[in-house]
């Protein structure tokens, strides 16, 4: 029987993108076979669907979506059976690996997390590989001491993926969340997060004055990276911490020692690929327990195959708020 897939294929004119029907056994070699719901566009996706590839698919063809979620349909490993429902981010999966742009994906048991009680499998991907790394953060700066009532939170970014889910989660956890953005008309979207402040993201775009300004973060979430990352790093009150999630804004950053050297200022990386299941079992039942629902729904657009490409520019111009789910089925 076929399935559809967002294929991508080599064309005369560069990488050819096309919703194609595939049969089940041109899927790569995997332990579990499953019938995907729902996939999700993020930002590393609109990289690959805008073709710029090179450091992230090696192999053609290739059906990109570096996450999913859904109903197991056949499964050779003992950890799951027939019927069960599963998310999947990371592990290169839409990268090294076929990825969640279709109806089926064939991946290794290894790869997959239960769907944790509570969540539906849109929900699921409404929070996807951004919210992964939203909530990453966040448990990052509460590994790190980040309390409520040690002041505000910055969140870069904030009308994008990784920031909405941020300040979302932040917000519900009692934190006061600032949020920054080129968007000033997303103010209400923001304030209705739970952002209590704006900042506007020229602000924090430009070089700082000196190395150390006053102390206004108790805790960054960051989804930007470059020149912002470099500035709100001389904003941390004492102690606090950076977890830095992001390159919206640019990969390179030049930044004074000064905040680490005499605040004892924390920058965490943040990595959603790689993680061991342990962690992911704990950062999926936060998902269930510390997200709004309502808030995650809010901030939620869907999309079907035949659109994505459309959308995967939006998302590389900033121009996506919030999460964009993808029905594979629609
Ligand atoms: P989105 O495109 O949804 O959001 C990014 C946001 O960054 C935009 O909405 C915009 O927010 C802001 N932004 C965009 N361009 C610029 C710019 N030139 N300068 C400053 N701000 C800008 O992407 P995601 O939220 O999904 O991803 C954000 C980043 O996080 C990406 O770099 C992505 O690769 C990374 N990421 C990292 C993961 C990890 O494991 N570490 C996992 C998932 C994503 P606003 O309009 O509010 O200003």
């Amino acid at each position: 029987m076929t399935f559809k897939a967002l294929l991508m294929r080599e064309g005369e004119g560069g990488v050819e993108y096309a919703v194609t029907d595939l049969e089940e056994d041109q899927l790569p070699e995997g332990d579990v076979i499953v019938d995907i719901e729902y996939s999700t566009l993020n930002y590393k996706d609109g990289m690959i669907l805008g073709g710029n590839i090179g450091r992230l698919v090696r192999n053609l063809p290739h059906v990109p979506g570096v996450d999913f979620a859904g109903t197991v349909a056949r499964s050779g490993d003992p950890r799951y059976s027939p019927g069960d429902k599963v998310v999947l981010t990371g592990w290169r999966v839409g990268e090294m690996h076929w990825g969640g742009f279709a109806q089926k994906a064939r991946v290794k048991a290894d790869w997959l997390v239960p769907l944790p009680a509570g969540l539906t499998a849109r929900q699921a991907m409404a929070v996807g590989t951004a919210g992964v790394a939203a909530i990453l953060a966040v448990m990052a700066l509460e590994d790190h001491g980040a309390k409520p009532d040690d002041g505000p939170i910055l969140v870069t970014g904030a009308a994008g993926g990784v920031g909405s889910v941020a300040a979302a989660m932040l917000a519900k956890l009692g934190f006061e969340v600032a949020g920054s953005t080129g968007r000033p008309e997303q103010a209400d979207y923001l304030s209705d997060l739970g952002c209590s402040r704006i900042v506007e993201r020229a602000a924090l775009a430009e070089p700082p004055p000196r190395p150390l300004e006053s102390e206004e973060w108790a805790g960054c979430v960051d989804a930007v990276g470059g020149a912002t990352l470099a500035r709100v790093l001389g904003q941390m009150k004492y102690r606090a911490s950076v977890a830095a999630c992001g390159l919206a804004g640019g990969a390179e950053m030049t930044c004074s020692v000064l905040p680490f050297l005499l605040r004892g200022v924390n920058l965490l990386g943040i990595d959603s690929v790689m993680q061991p299941y342990e962690n992911r079992v704990r950062l999926w039942d936060r998902a269930a327990q510390d997200l709004p629902m309502a808030k995650l729904d809010a901030m939620t657009h869907e999309c079907g195959l035949s659109n994505l490409l459309e959308q995967s520019r939006a998302i590389l111009k900033g121009q996506v708020r919030g999460r964009l789910v993808v029905d594979v089925n629609a």
